[in-house]
């Protein structure tokens, strides 16, 4: 018996679990060496452990406060009979190691879990076996729907192979690549990221898993963009800043320099402003603001050509045709930006602006000169009383303002009845008599007398007035021939100039159409009078124009023959009736031997193509009379007359 209890003893030393009987206090009757080791307070006989007695069935995981640190012990016990004596005996494992590895587990579950990086495990073959929420959340993949599938899953097709095996001959050799590389999310998005790939090996040196740890680029970039807009807009108004423009400003002077079309810049500063901020408040003048900015950008042409300087001064970055044009576009400005503008708040309010303008056409100028030189001319704007516009140069201002000052009153003469159509007589060379007229329009101004198309016609051509002009003298003309036919006299060409412009809108032949049949004039007596540079502008659709007016059966002239760039022959392309010389050859017949070889030349090749040949401009009878040796058809000019009212021209034809 004794032995078999010395070999009973001999187990409970030589197990590594504790083993230890306490008395019904808690009190250590026995421990094992084990238990000693586990408890690391000596001796445990007769000390008070301070352990529950009645562990639960499965066991029960205490702390045990030690020397070398917090450990974890698993208890077991169980009531037993010791020396006659209640007691209980009670098995101790220490899992410490086994607790700390399952917290570092947990630990590291939960580090996988909440990173916002993209984390993603495959096994050796590649096979996905692990993803975290980041990663779905990147790709928009389930982890259900991943697992088991390789990475190739991602793959946008971006890369080519040499990428992939660069990529893979590093993470095989050095067990690690990082890199960007361009994946496809579910919905089919092709998004950059930041991805580092690491090897994990085993004990034996086996690669087990991969390990890839991605960060999305794309929300990265989305800021960075943000943040370069905001370095260069203004963000009330989104609109570029001062800075952009000053880059897009040599961008234009560096084109304007390429291509010799003048830039403009206008600087804009609202009159007003400062009242309606301070009697407002500030939301209101924000408002205005941004209304302002739009208003501007409906109307600028081209994109972000307009900017905003903060406060109420904007600019606007403007290729323009001549430095006359900058002057209408600053009044349509100052005009648009001056209409009532409706706040939010109910309230209406109105504001005005001035506007200063520097041009670049071929002087070295930097984009910080053109400022300043827009800059002052917008002070000098303001002091001259606000709502207006100037040009860093005095003279174009003045030019321009007499420009401004002349289409205004134009836009009225027309609306008002202020036009005229004087008639010069076209004579048939031959027979000596009056056979048409040309149409040329007067503009009896109330302040200032009879003004002469050459100072009106350029403005209402750059305005587009000219389509109402060229309407009117049409109709008049039609009016006047049909009362002449109607009072019995014979059959008269009448010619009517038709502007570049006008030519080029498409519906000039409904209009003529339109006229003919309002009037009742007949369309085979009525001319029209093209110039050159009318039929080059766009050569194709010319042709095409021409074959419609020539449809409705009037006849066709070119006017100002010469002073263009077509050759006759390429006037062969133009269903033409007739062609008019310009006067600049018959001035100096007959001193100048080379302009008379030009007319000669002119008129013989217009009578090889079948065209009439009328020479403007004829002044006395040496002229006359080489045309005539020429063989030249028609006249017109002071000779038989200036252009006159209709009532005079009657007279001229003898009534
Ligand atoms: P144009 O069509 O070449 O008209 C001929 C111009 O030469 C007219 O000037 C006429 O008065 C002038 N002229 C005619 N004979 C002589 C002459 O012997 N000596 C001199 N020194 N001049 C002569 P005007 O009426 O001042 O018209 C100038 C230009 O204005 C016209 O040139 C035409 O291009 C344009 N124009 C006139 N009326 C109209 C119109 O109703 N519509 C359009 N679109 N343009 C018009
Ligand atoms: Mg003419
Ligand atoms: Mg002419």
């Amino acid at each position: 018996m004794k032995n078999s209890l010395d070999n009973f003893e001999l187990i409970l030393v030589t197990i590594s679990d504790g083993i230890v009987v306490v008395d019904a206090h808690g009190l250590v009757l026995y421990a094992n060496d084990s238990a000693n080791r586990i408890f690391e307070r000596g001796e445990l006989l007769g000390k008070d452990l301070a352990v529950p007695l009645y562990p639960s069935q499965g066991g029960q995981d205490i702390n045990l406060i030690r020397r070398s640190g917090i450990g974890w012990a698993e208890l077991r016990s169980a009531p037993l009979t010791w020396n006659k004596q209640p007691a209980y005996v009670i098995g101790v494992r220490d899992i410490t190691e086994r607790k700390l590895a399952d917290l570092k587990l947990k630990l590291a579950d939960a580090v996988f879990d909440s990173t916002r990086e993209g984390l993603l495990v495959t096994d050796h073959l590649q096979r996905i076996v692990r993803i975290n929420p980041a990663f779905s959340e990147i790709t928009g993949y389930s982890e259900a729907e991943v697992l088991g599938q390789t990475p190739q899953l991602l793959n946008s097709g971006r890369h080519d192979r040499l990428f992939y095996q660069t990529m893979w001959a590093s993470i095989n050799g050095s067990g690690h690549w990082q890199g960007e590389i361009w994946n496809r999310r579910k919905n089919g998005e092709v998004y950059p990221q930041l991805i580092s790939i690491d090897a994990i090996r085993d004990a034996n040196g086996q690669v087990c898993n991969y390990v890839a740890v991605s960060t999305d680029l794309s929300k990265l970039r989305d800021s960075e963009l943000e943040l370069d807009f905001l370095a260069h807009h203004d963000p009330l108004t989104r609109l570029p800043n001062r800075l952009l423009l000053l880059s897009r400003l040599q961008h234009g002077i560096d084109l304007a320099q390429r291509d010799g079309t003048p830039l403009a810049l206008l600087m804009i500063d609202l009159d007003r402003f400062k009242d309606i901020n301070d009697s407002l408040g500030h939301l209101a003048g924000d408002e205005l603001l941004q209304s302002v900015a739009s208003r501007l950008s409906t109307q600028a042409q081209g994109v972000d050509t307009v900017s905003r300087f903060g406060g109420d001064e904007f600019a606007l970055l403007q290729d323009v045709d001549s430095a006359e044009q900058v002057a209408s576009i600053a009044n349509d400005i100052i005009r648009f930006l001056s209409e009532p503008y409706h706040l939010s708040s109910g309230v209406e309010v109105r504001i005005g602006a001035s506007v200063g303008i520097s041009i670049f056409s071929e002087n070295a100028l930097t984009p910080e000169l053109m400022l300043q030189q827009a800059d002052s001319a917008l002070y000098q704007a303001k002091t001259e009383g606000r709502g207006r516009f100037a040009y860093f140069c005095e003279s174009q201002t003045q030019a321009a303002r007499a420009r401004v000052d002349i289409e205004v009153r134009l836009r009225r003469a027309i609306t008002q009845g202020e036009l005229r159509v004087y008639y010069q007589p076209q004579v048939d060379i031959a027979s000596g008599r009056i056979v048409g007229a040309e149409a040329l329009v007067r503009w009896q101004s109330p302040e200032g007398g009879l003004i002469q198309p050459a100072r009106f016609i350029p403005i209402a051509e750059s305005t587009g007035l000219i389509g109402e002009i060229d309407d009117w003298v049409l109709r008049e003309t039609c009016l006047q021939g049909q009362r002449w036919r109607q009072a019995g006299l014979p059959e008269l060409t009448l010619a009517v100039n038709v502007s570049a412009y006008q030519f080029s809108q498409g519906d000039m032949a409904q209009t003529v159409a339109r006229v003919l049949h309002e009037t009742g004039y007949p369309a085979q007596w009525l001319e029209l009078e093209l110039t050159e540079s009318a039929l080059m502008q766009r050569e194709t659709q010319a042709i095409e124009f021409l074959n419609r007016l020539k449809a409705l059966g009037v006849r066709l002239a070119i006017d100002d023959f010469g002073t263009g760039y077509s050759s006759l022959a390429y006037l062969k392309l133009f269903a033409l009736d007739v062609l008019k010389i310009d006067k600049r050859f018959i001035d100096d017949i007959p001193v100048a031997r080379d302009d008379m070889e030009i007319v000669t030349a002119i008129i013989g090749m217009a009578h090889a193509l079948r065209l009439k040949v009328l020479a403007e401009g004829v002044e006395n009878n040496e002229q006359l009379a080489y045309l005539t040796a020429q063989g030249c058809d028609q006249f017109q000019g002071y000779l038989t007359s200036r252009p006159v009212p209709a009532a005079e021209f009657e007279k001229l034809l003898g009534i």
